[in-house]
């Protein structure tokens, strides 16, 4: 086994005052060198189709997927193509494009970027890499459970944001590796993109006619299907947040933490105010601090000078 691309992350207590809750612990995949957790599964997807001879990867994305993408390619020597849906900025593309990575505008949201992507990838013989549903994937992710437990913390509930659930069902299998299948799982997501929450609800799988969250990591139409599954078989509690609220978190988490997390982080950041009652039934919480790369000083100053 080659050694993994991603950093283990540091993991902290949260500054004190942070949060009304006294004991909430962070992991900070805000700081992998892709500034998103999503280095762990696509690095772990990038290298297996490097080891099974793919000299080129394509992955659809709006960012940070695409961008641990096009770093795992370019550290591993393949040749990356990352296609982004029209509505992706130009800052996003231009950080891809400066990792090596041909950058591709197809499609005005991911679904269509996504179609054309796969098509793509089979006419150039090239790996395609999915940004939430694939095995590989999940099994990269479940490796910061596998940090956290190695480190001891003795956690009773996990937060994450919830796009297309790959991050969820990484954490799950993770849990259930290290022997926690009982440890819940707090599943947040915004409103405007709560594909998760709507289809716990409906008890199947629903399709969202739009995105409508400026929490644009969080914008999959449609969970995967196993992310419906084991939020329907493991204990799971499904929250949402308005993006005013995810926005005033990432601005708190910046205030408190010194580290800037796009909105799509913010939602899981700011469930742990926004459901004291929940969260008080838990004594040592752990959020997953997913990070992501499009944020910057201006981002976050123009969403503080409208709040
Ligand atoms: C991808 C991403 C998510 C959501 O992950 P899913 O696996 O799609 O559920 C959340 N936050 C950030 C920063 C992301 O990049």
């Amino acid at each position: 086994m080659t050694e993994p691309l991603h950093l283990h992350s540091p993991l902290l207590r949260a500054a004190p005052g942070l949060f009304s809750h006294p004991e909430v612990w962070l992991k900070m995949d805000a700081l992998q060198p892709s500034g998103s957790f999503k280095l762990r599964g696509v690095g772990l997807l990038v290298q297996r189709a490097a080891d099974d001879g793919a000299t080129a990867i394509v992955c659809a994305s709006g960012g940070n997927a695409g961008f641990a993408a096009a770093w795992a390619a370019q550290a591993l020597g393949l040749q990356a193509t990352i296609v982004l849906p029209l509505s992706s900025s130009a800052a996003v593309a231009e950080k891809i494009a400066a990792r090596g990575a041909e950058v591709l505008r197809h499609g005005a949201v991911w679904d269509e970027a996504h179609a054309y992507a796969v098509g793509l990838a089979q006419q150039r013989g090239a790996a395609y890499v999915h940004p939430f549903d694939h095995p590989l994937l999940w099994q990269g992710h479940a490796s910061l459970i596998d940090e956290v437990v190695a480190e001891g913390l003795d956690f009773d509930a996990v937060i994450t944001a919830v796009g297309g659930g790959g991050l969820l069902c990484g954490i799950v299998q993770g849990l259930h590796r290290n022997g926690l299948g009982h440890v819940p799982v707090i599943a947040v997501e915004t409103l405007g993109a709560d594909s998760l929450s709507q289809s716990i609800k409906a008890g199947v799988a629903v399709t969202l006619p739009a995105i409508r969250s400026i929490a644009t990591s969080l914008g999959a139409r449609r969970v995967a299907d196993e992310a419906l599954r084991l939020a329907q078989t493991h204990p799971t509690l499904s929250l949402t947040v308005s993006d005013d609220q995810a926005m005033a978190a990432c601005i708190r988490f910046a205030d408190g933490m010194r580290v800037l997390v796009e909105p799509a982080c913010g939602a899981a950041l700011a469930a742990v105010d926004a459901y004291p009652e929940i969260l008080s039934r838990f004594k040592r919480p752990l959020v997953e601090v997913c990070g992501g790369m499009a944020v910057s000083l201006a981002t976050l100053g123009a969403w503080s000078a409208q709040s």
